[in-house]
């Protein structure tokens, strides 16, 4: 049986007098790819604050691996890349490999102590994420879909069994999405690491993902893919809040 990776039951959470989480219950499983989708301001980043155990919720509990989350320390478990990685000016004085580097949990900053072990590591990640061949150029010059490739190599090092990614595509030109969602494909399918990505698109992803999470407050459905598929838009429509038209387009191979 597949073990479980993130629990949720019976979430609820407030900012001051606004509730904006309210009865969510998820579950994501070893080797799936999830995709929690929803609109601007539906919750989905204050819930991966709760995961990430940054915020705590009102009430409900949520465990990581089987752990609670208040007592779970296995951090290189879990790699995390935000909406706002990539955005190194053309200045920042650091190489792609640093950058990666930098993700080893412990050896961070002044005080770091790079091992060659470290070193190959971190070009193993670039080499994941076909990034090995800028590993010397400084992080600055790179384009944003490349930042942000190496960033997911920075979230890979540690070798983490869940990757959580925070709306990854913002700031990857458009014409370079696909081939990001296919290397993320690569990285489910081939590595099984589970993924947990978060964005407020809803065709392109939900074709590579296994299961599909829709939010807006509280989950309005959560399940294997193809039953996204069969649902009606108009269904989708009423969650999301203003109409919506899937293409169906099946990218499963891409
Ligand atoms: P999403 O990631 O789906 O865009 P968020 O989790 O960022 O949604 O926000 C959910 C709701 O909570 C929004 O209405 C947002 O305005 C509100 N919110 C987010 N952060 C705060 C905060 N620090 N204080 C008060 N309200 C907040």
């Amino acid at each position: 049986m597949k073990k479980s990776i993130i629990e949720c039951k019976d979430v609820y959470f407030q900012y001051e007098h606004s509730t904006v989480l309210e009865e969510i219950t998820l579950e994501v499983k070893e080797g799936e790819f999830w995709a929690l989708i929803g609109p601007n301001g539906s919750g989905k980043s204050t819930l991966i604050s709760i995961i990430l155990g940054i915020k705590n919720p009102d009430k409900g509990i949520v465990k990581l691996f089987g752990e609670n989350v208040d007592s779970f320390r296995q951090r290189e478990r879990i790699g995390y890349v935000s909406q706002k990685s990539n955005s190194f000016n053309s200045g920042f004085p650091a190489t792609v490999l640093e950058v990666v580097k930098s993700g080893l949990t412990g050896k961070v900053g002044l005080f770091k102590a790079f091992s060659k072990q470290d070193e190959q590591r971190a070009m193993e990640a670039l080499r994941i994420v076909k990034m090995d061949a800028f590993s010397t150029k400084n992080i600055g010059e790179l384009s944003g879909g490349q930042q942000q490739r190496v960033f997911i190599a920075r979230a890979l090092v540690g070798k983490p069994d869940l990757l959580i990614m925070d709306e990854p595509t913002v700031g990857i030109d458009q014409k370079n999405v696909a081939s990001f969602y296919s290397m993320l494909n690569g990285l489910n399918r081939e590595h099984g690491i589970a993924i947990l990505l978060v964005t407020h698109e809803i065709d392109l992803v939900t074709d590579l993902a296994t299961h599909v999470a829709c939010l807006n407050r509280s989950i309005h459905f959560h399940g294997r893919k193809a039953d996204y598929k069969n649902m009606d838009d108009e269904d989708i429509s009423n969650w999301y809040g203003h109409p919506v038209r899937r293409v169906h387009a099946d990218r499963e191979g891409v």
